[in-house]
């Protein structure tokens, strides 16, 4: 019997058994249904909060070494003006293949036993407790406890409530016309009250996508079609920059999922965390960061039940309690940058873009969002 099982081997999983081998939990098996290195649909942007759990899961410095280094942000308004932030936390970009990989091997570095290309189909139960996970195939392992980290999709949630999604649609592109070391925010009216982007992952290579609200205002499905809503993006947002561009791969879709109110996430012999706990940014669909962070979390509770310090029950109490101390603000956050964004205070406020006191509150809405806050460089129009 493994003491923890963690299914799922993405940002969240894998930050979990990095955190439960540093905590002297030896028993881990992280499991997988694909092989690393896997590709994921992300813009890959990691915020200086996913540059704190890369340090503290010791993976800073070959983070740091292997990815691009983001310099500022550029904010581009419904009404076509924009801003440009400078970035004093560090934010970095780096393809989640390798971002993942890296994580992963971390993991087994410290001990922690890797088993790809298997997919669990199952949470065993005995007297209503996980027990277990059963694999495609019919294989059963059992464990003292288990991590559900499953993403977006996940199938071992005991949340019940209806999933509020956003949807989004992105590409990779090579020469494309971009400032090097600077992420593009474009806050376009079709695809308000969220926004497209350009990341910049190498100095030739871009991914540019857009994510558009996953349900109408009565919480039905969007009849939207995402795909003509992103050739329109292109079209009025990259007049001319994607003409000796030359496409990468096709363009990928898939589902960020949030809530706002952290519930239901914990079951007797059982945590769910990362995205499978529905922990995401509404506005900006930012999701590695809270994936580590809840990760290091659930090992933190773990390993407080495994070294005596808590029951179960006490434990799982108190995960749930630091997961919403930690993100409901962010939540709130979010809903306000949605209002912000779907209103024309944003032309206004990019109008007024060289008062100080308007630049401090452009940086205390956005600037948390993907690189950092300090105003250093203010460029209007
Ligand atoms: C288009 C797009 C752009 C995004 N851009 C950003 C960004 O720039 N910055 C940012 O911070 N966030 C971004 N996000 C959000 C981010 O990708 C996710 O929130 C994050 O990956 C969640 O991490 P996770 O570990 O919880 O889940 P995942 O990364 O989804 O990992 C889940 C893992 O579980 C495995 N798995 C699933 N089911 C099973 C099973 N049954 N058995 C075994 N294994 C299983 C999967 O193979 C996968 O490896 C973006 C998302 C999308 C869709």
């Amino acid at each position: 019997m493994h003491d923890v099982i963690v299914v799922g081997a993405g940002p969240g999983g894998a930050s979990a058994a990095i955190a439960l081998a540093q905590r002297g939990i030896r028993d881990v098996l992280l499991l997988d249904r694909a092989a690393f290195p896997r590709d994921k649909t992300c813009g890959s942007g990691l915020s200086p909060n996913a540059l704190v759990q890369a340090d503290e899961l010791g993976v800073g410095e070959e983070l740091r070494a292997r990815s691009t280094p983001i310099q500022s942000v550029k904010i581009v308004t419904p009404g076509g003006r924009s801003m440009v932030l400078a970035s004093d936390g560090e934010a970095l970009v780096m393809l989640r293949r390798e971002f993942d990989e890296m994580l992963v091997r971390r993991a087994t570095s410290l001990g922690v036993v890797l088993r790809e290309n298997a997919k669990a189909t199952a949470l065993e139960r005995h007297r209503g407790r996980v027990t277990g996970v059963r694999l495609e195939g019919g294989e059963l392992l059992e464990a003292k406890m288990v991590f559900c980290a499953d993403g977006a999709h996940s199938i071992f949630s005991p949340d019940q409530r209806p999933k509020r999604s956003i949807s989004t649609l992105m590409g990779w592109w090579e020469n494309a016309e971009f400032t090097p070391g600077q992420i593009e925010m474009i806050f376009d009216k079709n695809v308000s009250p969220l926004y497209g982007w350009l990341f910049p992952e190498s100095p030739t290579r871009v991914n540019i996508g857009i994510c558009i609200d996953g349900q109408d205002d009565s919480g039905e499905k969007t009849k939207r079609n995402v795909r003509q809503v992103f050739d329109t993006f292109l079209k009025d947002q990259f007049p001319g920059r994607l003409d000796k561009a030359e496409q990468i791969g096709r363009l990928k879709g898939h589902p960020i999922v949030y809530t706002n109110w952290v519930d239901h996430c914990t079951e007797p012999g059982a945590i769910n965390l990362g995205e499978a706990a529905r922990i995401t940014h509404n506005a900006t669909g930012e999701g590695i960061s809270q994936a580590m962070e809840t990760g290091i979390m659930a090992a933190e509770a773990a390993a407080d039940v495994f070294h005596g310090r808590a029951t179960e029950a006490t434990a799982q109490r108190n995960y749930v309690w630091r997961l919403r101390k930690r993100f409901t603000a962010a939540f709130l956050s979010g809903h306000t940058l949605r209002a912000v964004i779907g209103s024309p205070i944003l032309d206004g406020v990019a109008a007024a873009y060289g008062n100080p006191l308007v630049r401090k509150s452009v940086v205390r809405l956005f600037g948390s969002a993907l690189a950092g806050s300090r105003v250093e460089e203010t460029q209007a129009n």
